[in-house]
């Protein structure tokens, strides 16, 4: 809340006694000289007593609204900046074939809200993290709401890796598959969502994975910034999408983040209020992605991922990459998509969108599969958000 730092001075009307005047008129000038006096001393002590109420309340403001640090932190994060041997190291870090055997083949499967795929990717997400030497904090939010198709159970998988950290650094995707009707083509075929989106949850778990070292030593320093992990549930629309019919895991967990208290910033803060950026992967896998930048008040967040590119480019580290700029780019931009962001955007929350437009041409269609995804693509971009994370955190 702006307050003025300019405090009025009240200039006190001047008296003019000029010539001279009768004894009693002096006795009364006197007297009246006293009072103003007085009336000066009163109305010093309480400018000096109001200045003093102004600023007690003032402190007082800064610990009730919380939100105003955690935005003046936020706004004032500055990121690392790797030198060529630690990119090199990070780059290294990633591992590919684990990435498509361990992460990613357990979630190619149908996991439709509320069924049993859905329940066994859960728990492979869950177990993965789990396993891992940094220790995160593992929640299932689990919670119904009504669909076209009825009542259905949804489930958003969660890690943070300090819940006691003040602010949070949110790296996001969706695990849900959509319903397709059947294709008289090929029956028995389901949709997998190869890059809707299995393949940026196997980013995630293996970002973890390849940097489980450097997030362990980075959780005991116990820093005011942490990272976060999500796996939303539904974010597919049953029918056609709608504000109601899509979204669900978001637009739940956005509303849940809001008004869960996080004592961590201040006893008045929320979760949500302690997310400094909400990074969402989504529709990624497929070969040569454009990827544009969507907003402007996240641009100098999308200017890391464009040099991180650059430099794992120069340094020979990309595979299939023609040219230092290949997926990153500010000259295009196809307009805004609706996606899990949504619900923490419009509740003020910073976001930058790492999707592709176009959408790849396989979008929600049965060919959205394993082989229509391209392998070095998958590992440059997971390289790069390796680099991005790395030096957002100070690993
Ligand atoms: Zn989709």
């Amino acid at each position: 809340m702006p307050r003025s730092s300019r405090r009025n001075n009240k200039t006190l009307p001047q008296r003019n006694g000029g010539g001279s005047l009768p004894g009693c008129e002096r006795g009364r000038i006197l007297r009246a000289r006293v009072l103003i006096v007085g009336l000066l001393g009163v109305l010093v002590l309480a400018v000096v007593l109001s200045v003093y109420l102004v600023n007690d309340t003032s402190s007082g403001h800064v610990s009730r609204l919380p939100a105003v640090d955690l935005v003046k932190d936020r706004l004032s994060h500055k990121p690392s900046k790797a030198s060529a041997a630690q990119i090199r190291r990070l780059a290294s870090l990633v591992d590919s074939a684990r990435l498509w055997e361990t992460h990613l083949q357990p979630i190619l499967i149908e996991r439709l809200p509320g069924t049993r795929g859905s329940l066994a990717v859960q728990q492979h997400i869950a177990s993965t993290l789990s396993s891992l030497s940094a220790g995160w904090a593992i929640d299932l939010d689990s919670f119904q709401s009504p669909t076209p198709r009825g009542q259905v159970t949804f489930t958003n998988v969660i890690a943070v890796l300090d819940p006691t950290a003040p602010r949070r650094l949110l790296l996001a995707c969706h695990y849900d598959s959509k319903i397709l009707p059947p294709d008289p083509q090929a029956p028995g075929k389901v949709f997998l969502g190869a890059s809707d989106s299995a393949v940026p949850c196997a980013m995630i778990l293996e970002l973890a994975a390849s940097l489980d070292t450097q997030l362990k030593s980075f959780k005991q320093q116990k820093l005011p910034v942490t990272l976060q992990l999500v796996f939303f549930d539904g974010e597919e629309s049953f029918e056609e999408w709608t504000d109601t019919d899509s979204l669900y895991g978001s637009r739940h967990l956005a509303e849940l983040m809001a008004k869960t208290p996080h004592p961590a910033a201040s006893p008045q803060a929320t979760t949500l209020q302690a997310v400094d950026l909400f990074v969402l992967l989504d529709l990624l896998g497929g070969p040569d992605p454009l990827i544009a930048n969507h907003f402007d008040n996240t641009a100098r967040w999308f200017d890391r991922l464009i040099s991180a590119e650059k430099r794992l480019h120069r340094l020979g580290l990309l595979v299939s990459h023609p040219s230092e700029q290949t997926y990153f780019r500010k000259d295009v931009y196809l307009g805004p998509v609706q996606d899990d962001h949504i619900p923490f955007l419009h509740r003020g929350v910073p976001v930058l969108h790492i999707i592709p437009t176009p959408f790849p041409q396989f979008w929600h269609t049965l060919d959205d599969t394993e082989e229509n995804m391209h392998h070095p693509t998958v590992e440059n971009l997971t390289k790069i958000m390796a680099v991005f994370l790395a030096e957002y955190l100070g690993l």
